[in-house]
């Protein structure tokens, strides 16, 4: 009966139900100063031996860290086993641009491209470039043609804010791995509901490739709340009222962060998602401390070279 079960689920050990049996990648903003850098890199060996499906860096506004993220990207692909993933923008950036870029990578060993529209610096409306990839699906189509890369594009549980509707979205997306995507990678949540919800959706419209959740460890509400903002996520009143209060206690706002994102994972894995992409900020230890109460723990990895 009720009661029995509820004591019997009350009774099993916390996380005992998560065997460790998942993938995992991290994504990476490129450094802008050496100490950044070195916090980078930190955060990098730290992580590594988690044994990440890849690791991806992001592509700045408008192109803005094009050098830097190719820097990143080319040092993972040359120093580590694992494989690297450079995100690549349409914005402000014409066809031929891009390619070259493209081709850069190809030719520097990277072979995994996160394709996406982007945004416009200064959060204007989007403007294609007059000789550029209008938006992500043309994109796909056009680094296919460069090389055959690995692609993943973004997906959106909680709609992009430039889709006239959820189903409009829906097709966006279809169309984009129809070009040639081989996953998507969602945009942060905070309703596992809204991401198992949005899975069955893109499933019933026919799509069969993986759509991984994208992991936000919060501990600073106000900065999720500005990113958040610009993307269509909702805040939950739940989280804003638990960090209420703990301006003052940064310690324990790391606890706070690792217990709900743990608990979003736990969900997520009780509804049969399996693989995660964790949105690092470029710090370790909130990642780490999910991937481990999720059962994940360190490979043994070859020895990894230093770039010099
Ligand atoms: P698209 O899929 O091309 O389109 C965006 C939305 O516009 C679609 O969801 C669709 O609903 C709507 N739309 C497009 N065309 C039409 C149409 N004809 N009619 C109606 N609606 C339409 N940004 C960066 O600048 N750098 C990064 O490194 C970066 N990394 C990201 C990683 C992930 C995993 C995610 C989820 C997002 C990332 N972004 C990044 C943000 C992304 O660039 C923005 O969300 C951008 O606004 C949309 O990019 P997209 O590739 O999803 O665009």
């Amino acid at each position: 009966d009720q009661l029995a079960e509820a004591r019997r689920a009350a009774a099993s050990p916390l996380f005992a139900d998560l065997a460790g049996d998942i993938g995992v990648s991290f994504e990476f903003f490129p450094p802008k100063s050496e100490k950044m850098e070195a916090q980078l890199w930190d955060t990098f060996h730290t992580l590594e031996p988690l044994a990440p499906s890849f690791v991806s860096v992001t592509y700045g506004a408008g192109g803005s860290t094009r050098e830097r993220t190719h820097a990143t990207v080319a040092r993972i692909a040359a120093t580590s086993s694992v494989a690297p993933a450079a995100h690549l923008t349409c914005v402000e950036a014409s066809r031929a641009e891009i390619d070259e870029v493209a081709q850069a990578y190809w030719d520097a060993g990277v072979r995994h491209i996160v394709a996406l529209r982007g945004d416009m610096p200064g959060g204007a409306p989007y403007r294609a470039h007059p000789d550029g990839y209008a938006n992500a699906i043309e994109l796909v189509a056009g680094l296919k043609a460069v090389a055959p890369f690995d692609i993943s594009v973004a997906a959106y549980p909680e709609v992009h804010p430039d889709a006239d509707c959820p189903q409009t979205d829906l097709d966006n997306l279809k169309r984009k791995l129809d070009a040639g995507g081989t996953r998507a990678i969602t945009q942060f949540f905070f309703s596992p509901d809204a991401f198992l919800r949005f899975r069955d959706a893109a499933a019933a419209a026919g799509i069969e490739a993986p759509i991984i959740p994208g992991i936000l460890p919060v501990s600073n509400v106000s900065q999720t709340r500005r990113m958040a903002g610009m993307c269509g996520t909702q805040i939950p009143a739940w989280m804003v009222s638990l960090f209420d209060g703990l301006d003052d206690h940064p310690a324990a706002r790391q606890l706070v962060a690792a217990t709900i994102a743990a608990e979003m994972c736990r969900r997520l894995y009780a509804g049969g998602v399996r693989d995660f992409h964790f949105y690092t900020l470029n710090r370790a230890e909130l990642s780490y401390a999910i991937c481990h109460l999720l059962g994940l723990r360190p490979k043994v990895v070859p020895a990894t070279e230093e770039a010099a």
